[in-house]
């Protein structure tokens, strides 16, 4: 993308993915720390209205000969607390203002609460495009849904792929949460046994990681809620591993497994730290040698499109250093881990000579391999990888 106007729209670089964030939630969940905002209905008109403004500014600076979308990810927030037919809109202003990749089906995803759906609105949502339905369903017990403030059942959550289903959708995510308050390794297998019963394309499976300024970090801190122990964690993992693998599912990225042909190629190309543009308020967009953050405040955000002043809160400039290091970091994310070669052609940058004895040391410890042209996380890596990133950063 290169433009004539640089003024609330960047000036575009090649990217295939773009993202659409869509801030409004029923009600804040305790452990969320996401740009997210509960009882802010009424701003939804107004965020439609600027967003789409957003999608015809930014269009307008697109070079239609570099620019090839491969996929489109509406996220959040709850993008399904949007009426349907408002969401089926936004894909359309969105399809008909950027160039797509004319040899690959575009990926069209979106998220979905299942207390915010109902069949009509699924229904509605395939026929406008959206192709892969991710649905945040947490758990499969009502005792922890609860616990994590969730607003739907786990007999919501079963309804939703059900309806899902019979609305055409054949790329389905489910994503679930483990290491909750009080879970046991049990708990998480009746949990995993009942997403796997729906058989779903993809599973995405978190650890619940406490966040700071969140209540779920008071309550951790004040004794009223108690996170399980690490072994019972790593049960956990060992339980997933076992049930996934017989259920026909591979780990391809840490907390990301799939049935063979449904990789989520939009979280791909952001795991291989490439281009994408983000959308809305409080959208990430990385171009180029920059990462851009949008004003996370919708009023403000609207107040900046409608007048095409910069709506940018954040805006970072990295060096060819720092892109190679997050490159590597978010690439060994995947289990495919990163190609030494690949990293050589796109920063002129020797992995293995940069890294020098860490890398050795890493290896001998047998956290890291270097095999076949790839530097990847072992198993053992797996399970400590943050600590072994915060050695690559
Ligand atoms: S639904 Fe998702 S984005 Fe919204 S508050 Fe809960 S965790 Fe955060």
């Amino acid at each position: 993308m290169a433009g004539h106007r640089q003024r609330t729209a960047i000036s575009c670089k090649p990217c295939s993915a773009l993202y659409l964030h869509i801030p409004f939630c029923l009600r804040k969940c305790p452990y969320c720390s996401f740009f997210s905002l509960a009882g802010k209905n009424h701003l939804q008109p107004l965020y439609v209205k600027a967003v789409s403004m957003q999608i015809r500014q930014t269009a307008a600076n697109c070079d239609e000969k570099s620019c090839r979308l491969e996929t489109i990810f509406f996220g959040g927030g709850t993008p399904t607390l949007l009426p349907a037919e408002t969401l089926a809109r936004l894909l359309s202003e969105c399809l008909d203002a950027f160039p797509v990749a004319p040899d690959k089906e575009l990926e069209i995803s979106i998220e979905a609460n299942p207390a915010t759906v109902d069949k009509n609105d699924l229904a509605m949502l395939r026929r406008a495009g959206f192709n892969r339905l991710s649905i945040g369903v947490q758990s499969f017990t009502d005792r922890e849904l609860a616990l994590l403030g969730r607003p739907h059942t786990a007999s919501d959550a079963r309804q939703t792929l059900l309806d899902a289903r019979r609305a055409g959708f054949t790329n389905i995510n489910l994503d679930l949460m483990y290491g909750l308050p009080g879970q046991r390794i049990g708990d998480w297998g009746y949990n995993l046994e009942r997403a796997l019963a729906l058989a779903p394309e993809h599973l995405s499976l978190y650890e619940l990681t406490v966040e700071e300024n969140t209540p779920l970090a008071d309550q951790v801190r004040s004794g009223s809620l108690h996170l399980p122990a690490e072994e019972e964690v790593l049960g956990m993992l060992e339980t997933t591993k076992t049930m996934v693998r017989q259920a026909g599912f591979t780990r391809y990225e840490i907390s990301n497994y799939t049935r063979s042909g449904f990789q989520c190629r939009h979280n791909i190309n952001y795991w291989q730290n490439r281009p994408y543009f983000g959308l809305g308020p409080g959208a990430v967009t990385c171009l180029d040698h920059r990462r851009y953050r949008a004003i996370e405040d919708i009023e403000q955000f609207a107040e900046h499109i409608a007048a095409d002043k910069p709506i940018w809160e954040d805006e970072e400039h990295l060096t060819k250093e720092e892109r190679f290091r997050e490159t590597v970091v978010m690439g060994l994310r995947m289990t495919r881990g990163v190609s030494i070669s690949g990293l050589r052609r796109r920063f002129g940058i020797d992995p293995v000579a940069y890294y020098g004895t860490t890398l050795d040391r890493l290896i001998k410890q047998g956290l890291l391999r270097h095999d076949n042209d790839h530097l990847r996380l072992s198993k053992q890596g797996l399970l400590l990888a943050n600590t072994v990133m915060a050695e690559l950063v």
